[in-house]
């Protein structure tokens, strides 16, 4: 772990206990168990709308505070989630949660998204629907204050199912964005017939962007294109000031990173929601 890593309280995991967990066989039973415990918890990563030098929307990112091992990585337990058929209550959870902190946001008068990122076995399962139906209507939000993020893998294996359930979603106002954008296997082509908003570009293409002029070639690209589209562009894991300068030459929208804000409890973001940011960051 590098230096600004370790700064981070959510952020640095330690990998050996990480791997020890992912390993072990007790974890069906310690994910049921901490779901009970209430051991989970939402950080929010704010997302930087570089025209308007606002946060736009934060992304909710789940945590486990665990009794032993501190906080455990959701890369560590999402897939054993998924895996087991607990995926379901841990995404009711998190559905549950962020929608609790969108409505507390909204109430405040923020015109932010807080989006959620949604599993496939939650897609899958079919009751995503009605879980967000439920949910806006249990806090009374706004649909638009709700957004979704679907990698472009999960979307690209379960196109028959997931079409038409992004229409659903799109008809009452939630906002779609495809995550990890770049790194999967869609056709541009399909691009097109899919009720999508947004394009968020993988970190992969980002975090060398200022030294690799194929990065560069490849984020305008698909920048040129979602615009063209009438989607926008978020970039993903922006690390350096030079990344931000990068992005807004090519004319990105929306930025986010550990250089504008690590995921952090609700709390803790909320003095950048109020501020205009750009000036503080010197894009
Ligand atoms: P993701 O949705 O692509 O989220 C981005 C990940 O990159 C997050 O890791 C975030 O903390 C990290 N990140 C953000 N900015 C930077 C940066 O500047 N540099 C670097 N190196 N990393 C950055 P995290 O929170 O560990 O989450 C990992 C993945 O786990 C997420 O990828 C998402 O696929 C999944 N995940 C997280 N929370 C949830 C959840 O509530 N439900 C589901 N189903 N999946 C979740
Ligand atoms: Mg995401
Ligand atoms: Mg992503
Ligand atoms: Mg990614």
């Amino acid at each position: 772990h590098n230096e600004k890593e370790a700064r981070s309280s959510f952020c640095f995991y330690n990998e050996d206990i990480n791997k020890q967990i992912k390993d072990s066989l007790l974890l069906e039973s310690d994910i049921r168990n901490a779901l009970e415990k209430k051991e989970f918890f939402l950080t929010y990563q704010p997302k930087l709308n570089m025209a308007t030098a606002e946060i736009e929307g934060v992304e909710a990112l789940i945590r486990w505070q665990h009794p032993e091992h501190g906080i455990v990585s959701p890369i560590n337990f999402i897939p054993a989630a998924e895996a087991s058929g607990l995926i379901l209550p841990l995404s009711e959870w998190v559905l549950d949660e962020a929608c609790r902190q969108a409505k507390l946001w909204h109430t405040q008068g923020y015109k932010i998204t807080t989006a959620v990122n949604i599993s496939a076995g939650h897609f899958n399962n079919g009751k995503l629907l009605e879980d967000i139906d439920k949910t806006l209507k249990k806090y009374n939000l706004p649909a638009e204050c709700l957004e979704i993020e679907i990698t472009e893998n999960m979307m690209m294996q379960n196109m028959d199912v997931i079409i038409p359930m992004l229409k659903a979603l799109k008809a009452r106002k939630v906002c779609i964005s495809i995550d990890d954008f770049g790194t999967g296997y869609s056709s541009f082509a399909y691009l097109k017939s899919l009720p999508v908003d947004t394009l968020k570009i993988d970190r992969s293409f980002i975090k060398d962007l200022h030294h690799h002029k194929d990065d560069i070639h490849i984020v305008q690209a698909i920048t040129n294109m979602a615009h063209k589209m009438g989607l926008k562009v978020v970039a993903e894991g922006v690390e350096e000031q030079e990344h931000c300068q990068q992005l807004c030459s090519i004319g990105c929208d929306v930025v986010q990173g550990y250089y504008i804000s690590r995921p952090e409890k609700a709390d803790n973001i909320q003095g950048l929601l109020d501020v205009a940011y750009i000036s503080h960051l010197s894009i």
